[in-house]
């Protein structure tokens, strides 16, 4: 099952959804980041007077290391964003740094698939560790147990990447709104600049979920699921 081609088949349309949404994401994050803001606000500053308006002056706002690093930490209550989101003062900068308070937002408005997506880490990362190992033995070894055991930690990340993408597409709405309410997004340009920086990252993650949805139905194909158990012994 190492060097299956049926992976590749079945995969394919996964990988080329991720390799085009991560070279559109680099892609539109580098042409609106040479588009300054009219406001003339930088990521951060944008991130703070959001977060401020929002009744959440305790959340900080932090550089953090790393290109497209930006995250928000719900345990720190921390917007932690990229250097180049965190001082630039572009359309790229706003879009990423009001993204990351819709989570933030979202924290504090107890959005429920945030918390189930929090909830869920600790088990999407050990099971995404654990299941390929126990799948891969239990192919190697002919047991059909170890492989149900692997599928069941891996629907844990299927899970979870499904989770994600009403968390990311809510926190890119809320970032969207907040943006036109607040003024800080000017005019029909700059808010186009957002909109396209945004969506071309929520691409990603649809990427992510498609990649491991995928990954499950060759999982249960490899296992005969569809065939009446007849193509165990491969
Ligand atoms: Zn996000």
């Amino acid at each position: 099952m190492f060097f299956d081609p049926l992976y590749f088949v079945i995969l394919a349309p996964a990988m080329l959804l991720s390799a085009w949404a991560a070279w559109s994401t680099r892609s539109r994050f580098a042409e609106w980041s040479d588009v300054p803001t009219a406001t003339g606000m930088s990521g951060a500053e944008v991130a703070r007077y959001l977060l401020d308006r929002f009744g959440l002056s305790h959340v900080r706002v932090v550089p953090h290391e790393g290109v497209l690093s930006d995250h928000y930490d719900p345990k720190e209550k921390e917007v932690r964003l990229s250097e180049s989101v965190f001082y630039d003062r572009s359309i790229s900068a706003i879009a990423v740094a009001a993204h990351e308070v819709g989570h933030a937002i979202q924290d504090k408005d107890q959005y429920a698939p945030l918390a189930l997506r929090n909830a869920a880490v600790p088990v999407a990362s050990f099971g995404s560790n654990v299941s390929f190992i126990l799948i891969a033995i239990g192919f190697a070894i002919a047991s059909v147990q170890l492989i149900w055991l692997g599928i069941l930690f891996f629907s844990a990340v299927v899970l979870f990447q499904i989770i994600t993408l009403p968390v990311e597409f809510d926190a890119s709405r809320r970032a969207k709104e907040a943006l036109a309410k607040l003024g800080i997004v000017t005019d029909r340009r700059e808010a186009e600049g957002v909109s396209k920086v945004l969506n071309a990252a929520a691409m990603t993650y649809v990427g992510a979920a498609l990649t491991s949805v995928l990954t499950l139905l060759y999982y249960l194909i490899r296992l005969g699921v569809f065939s009446g158990g007849r193509n165990e012994e491969e």
